[in-house]
């Protein structure tokens, strides 16, 4: 079903984050609901977002499903792990894997690493939030309504690199990879471009 749906999701309750929430020309703002969403587990949150404007309602975590699986799972089970994700109880993860889930729902999902263990959130089908100040190590875009892959980060992706560093200025630039298809050359490294938000 081909249904375009232009909405601005501002899931993020942190002025330091108010990054990737932009406008869309028809725009509708989801907001109280969104914003409680965003507490869970106490986080703030950030988004990478791609640039499109096609699907920004991410698909509710799937009832049941625990606090810790394997990718492996997630592709047999086609359960969804949400904006609250779920613990990889693995020690290698394969982006083609990642890739596949994407294929398969049509939502980009976000990998980090938190407390030592590897996690995995999806969100909607261009956008997919991770907790304020974590590092993405990598996160997926899908095809875009007319079958295209987005191989580049968008400024909200950008912006998320760019906060991280300005959290720590005198760290390393901080790197992130995009998923964008299954092949090992599908990927595209980037980093933040400085420790200013850029335009959304
Ligand atoms: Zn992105």
């Amino acid at each position: 079903m081909v249904q375009v749906i232009a909405i601005a999701l501002q899931i993020l309750t942190h002025p330091l984050a108010l990054f990737g929430a932009a406008a869309g020309a028809a725009g509708v703002l989801i907001g109280k609901a969104a914003q409680a969403a965003a507490n869970l587990g106490g986080h703030t949150w950030a988004t990478l977002s791609s640039s499109s404007n096609y699907g920004r309602i991410p698909v509710p975590r799937t009832p049941g499903l625990g606090k810790t699986a394997t990718v492996d799972e997630l592709l047999k089970t086609g359960a969804i792990p949400g904006q609250q994700g779920v613990i990889l109880d693995q020690k290698y993860v394969s982006y083609s894997d990642l890739w596949e889930l994407t294929r398969r729902t049509g939502l980009e999902y976000a990998l980090t690493k938190e407390n030592g263990s590897f996690v995995l959130r999806s969100g909607a089908a261009n956008t997919v939030p991770i907790p304020n100040g974590i590092r993405p190590i990598a996160h997926t875009h899908p095809f875009d309504n007319v079958g295209i892959p987005e191989p580049l980060p968008s400024n909200p992706d950008i912006n998320t690199l760019n906060q991280l560093w300005s959290l720590n200025p005198n760290g390393r630039r901080p790197r992130s990879t995009i998923i964008w298809g299954p092949n090992p050359g599908n990927t595209t490294q980037f980093g933040a471009t400085g420790t200013q938000r850029l335009p959304p």
